[in-house]
């Protein structure tokens, strides 16, 4: 599909308090971490190609114009609630006052919000609580995303008070004693006969959402944010690392290979730490790291730099994928190590900090 075809939706707003040399630079600075297309037509126009959309900054006499392009006015909607955090460009404030022009949706829930029933619970392993959802909202999964937030109140004993779009299509967040978090998780398994899907919670030491979980009883609502972040990747030659958090994830990618598809999964598990066995192609191998502590997660690159070199693994073939989640600061060492210096192609790739 041409990216002309995935536009019907747009949205358009004047940056105020920027040039469109440092907006720009910003821009592009962003497509190449996340490996994305851009171009620039002329010194006045540049633009970024999304999977389902496009974002440009124009120069218009003294102004710069931020313009977004989607093929729904869902994406749409993440595009403008994501873009200016993701160019690191003003804060909330500056983000509130901007005022949007276009197809914008005005009094009514955030598009990608929806409220999903608890169907039941169960214990996975020692340290996995699977969490069973239904409703509407569900059939968005049924393809290759598989990344969603939960929105759960701050303070576990209130009422949840969900988020909403207002008159002048804004995102008005709940505050104060009704502060939501949202953490993202993982959609494990989708049951498309049923349409529910399951996902899995790590439970950590000191996890608001792991105590929620243990809790959480049929019957009961839950609201989502979602689909979010990138989607289920495919590839023939596979190095996929990880810690609990990535473990889920781990385990859709590897249901989804193809059967002839080789390479390594590592997984860093926690002293005593266990989770159901993962379904993995012949050609592909297994490796379990035991830790005893968080600091420990710097063997897991370690043992992905070392599996990445003896697999041999190509750095710009398509066929090639390179997942690595686990802790923020490693991540951050792994980003450096496979895309600074060994030039991996971002594109091929999905490196990224699961927690803090
Ligand atoms: C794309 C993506 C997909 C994810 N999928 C899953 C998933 O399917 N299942 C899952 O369990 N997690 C998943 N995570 C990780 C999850 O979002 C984080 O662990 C998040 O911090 C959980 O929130 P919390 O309520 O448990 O703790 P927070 O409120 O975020 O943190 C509370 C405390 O717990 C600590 N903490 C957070 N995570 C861990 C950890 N893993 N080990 C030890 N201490 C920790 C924090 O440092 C903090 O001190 C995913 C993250 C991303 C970005």
């Amino acid at each position: 599909m041409k990216i002309d075809d995935q536009t019907s939706f747009s949205l358009e707003a004047e940056l105020s308090q920027i040039a469109f040399s440092d907006a720009s630079a910003a821009l592009i600075h962003e497509a190449k971490e996340h490996g994305l297309p851009f171009s620039r037509e002329s010194s006045q126009v540049v633009q970024v190609m999304l999977p389902y959309g496009v974002i440009s900054l124009r120069q218009r006499d003294d102004m710069v114009l931020l313009q977004l392009k989607a093929m729904d006015k869902t994406v749409l909607h993440q595009l403008k609630e994501g873009v200016l955090e993701h160019m690191g460009i003003g804060d909330a404030t500056y983000a509130r006052a901007l005022r949007w022009q276009g197809d914008l949706i005005k009094n009514a829930p955030l598009p990608d919000f929806a409220e999903l029933t608890v169907v039941s619970t169960q214990i996975v392993s020692n340290c996995f609580q699977r969490i069973t959802l239904a409703g509407q909202g569900v059939e968005r999964f049924l393809g290759s995303p598989i990344h969603f937030r939960l929105l759960l109140p701050a303070d576990l004993s209130r009422d949840p008070v969900y988020p909403h779009l207002d008159e002048n299509g804004r995102s008005v967040w709940p505050s104060g004693a009704d502060n939501l978090r949202r953490p993202v998780y993982t959609v494990r398994r989708v049951n498309t006969d049923e349409l529910t899907f399951d996902f899995d919670v790590f439970l950590h030491e000191g996890g608001p959402t792991g105590t929620w979980a243990q809790k959480v009883q049929s019957g009961e609502k839950l609201g989502i944010l979602g689909p979010v972040g990138g989607g289920l990747m495919q590839a023939q030659q596979v190095l996929l690392a990880g810690d609990e958090t990535a473990l889920p994830a781990i385990a859709r990618i590897c249901e989804a290979l193809p059967h002839t598809a080789k390479g390594a999964v590592l997984i860093s598990l926690a002293k005593g730490n266990r989770y159901e066995n993962l379904q993995l192609p012949d050609g592909v191998s297994f490796k379990q790291i035991e830790r005893s502590n968080a600091s420990e997660l710097e063997q897991l690159l370690e043992e992905a730099k070392a599996s990445y070199h003896k697999l041999g693994l190509p750095r710009t073939s398509e066929s090639s994928l390179l997942f690595f989640a686990t802790k923020k600061p490693v991540a951050r060492k792994a980003r450096t190590y496979f895309f600074e210096e060994l030039n991996f192609a971002k594109e091929n790739a999905y490196i990224a900090g699961f927690w803090d």
